[in-house]
């Protein structure tokens, strides 16, 4: 029996790339079929992120013209993370496994086939790696990198260079489904499954056509996080924080001590200002850091949902 492959693509505001991505995933999966490697049950699944254009309209019309694609719509926009998961629980159940990748056709397709060999040859989980930076900006590439090596410090499990083009097995996903997160983070939650895995190089191409549709802000507060959502190091920072003023405070105590027996005045306003700059700002920031996983906890309580799914389209009921 073949394998029933849903690919997963989240869109927002993608009229633009999206004719061209259906046309390449629709070849892709034809070939795929005629080779007998995938089902004919193999869909390409778009998840339209509450976008303001035209793209659930492309949607639906490549739904009528051939039952190879379908889609979801969210009622507003959820950012890429919420509606990714979208698209995977909505594939969940439907397939043996699924591959996700973005919309504006950066991720190689051709990847695909190598990560179907690795997925018969017994992997669960599949990373698709980008083995070169070299179309990105120097900026985006220095922050992408330092940003990697900042988790792996903080001891969090990610793989260097990898996004969230990658395959996912049926029981990858069953597993994935039981982490009720509200701050996603996928790329750091994917290593936490186990499994099997491996990985397969693509070169990362340039945007086919529109806009990124992660600005700064939305990079940032993903970076943001994958940090706090993985990791504590940040609250114990904060103690060899504290730990290393008070030893600090210690060795100026001698020293002032011995300074006033040894007759000098030891009161200078500007180091004392100094002083309590430097702990008021200390103090901010670590009220900043608490702070955010406070905040965070408060939301994660409350159990919202992550996305509301307005409309689907090729998937039944
Ligand atoms: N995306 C989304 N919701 C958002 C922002 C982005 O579903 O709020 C999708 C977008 O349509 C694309 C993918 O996430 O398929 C990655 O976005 P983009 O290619 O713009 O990011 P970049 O490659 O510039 O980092
Ligand atoms: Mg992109």
């Amino acid at each position: 029996m073949s394998t029933v492959l849903y690919i997963v693509v989240p869109c927002y505001n993608e009229e633009e790339v999206l004719p061209e991505t259906s046309a390449r995933l629709g070849e892709k999966l034809s070939a795929l079929y005629e080779e007998g490697r995938v089902s004919s049950k193999s869909r390409v699944l778009f998840v339209d992120d509450g976008s303001k254009d035209g793209t659930w309209r492309l949607i639906k019309d490549m739904n009528e013209a051939s039952g190879v694609f379908c889609g979801v719509s969210l009622s507003h926009n959820r950012g890429h993370q919420n509606a990714l998961l979208a698209g995977l629980m909505s594939a969940r159940g439907r397939c043996d496994c699924v591959i996700s990748m973005d919309a504006d056709l950066q991720d190689d397709i051709d990847a695909v086939d190598r990560m179907l060999e690795e997925y018969e040859s017994g992997s669960d989980v599949v990373y698709g790696v980008r083995s070169a930076r070299e179309k990105d900006t120097f900026f985006k590439r220095f922050t992408a990198e330092g940003y990697y090596k900042l988790l792996k410090k903080m001891g969090c499990e990610v793989v260097f260079n990898h996004a969230d083009y990658r395959l996912l097995s049926a029981r990858a996903l069953n597993a994935l489904a039981a982490y009720g997160e509200h701050d996603l983070f996928l790329r750091g939650i994917v290593p936490m499954l186990g499994y099997q895995t491996s990985t397969v190089e693509y070169e990362r191409g340039e945007r086919f056509a529109g806009e990124s549709k992660y600005p700064l802000k939305k990079m940032l507060a993903l970076a943001f996080d994958g940090i706090f959502s993985l990791s504590m190091k940040p609250i114990r920072a904060i103690t060899a924080c504290g730990i290393g003023l008070l030893i600090l405070a210690a060795a100026l105590f001698v020293f002032s001590i011995v300074g006033v027996c040894l007759g000098y005045t030891m009161l200078n306003w500007k180091l004392l200002t100094l002083a309590m700059c430097l702990i008021g700002g200390l103090i901010l920031c670590a009220l900043g850091i608490l702070g955010e996983y406070i905040g965070r906890a408060y939301i994660e309580a409350k159990k919202r949902p992550r996305y509301n799914i307005g409309d689907k389209v090729g998937l039944g009921k």
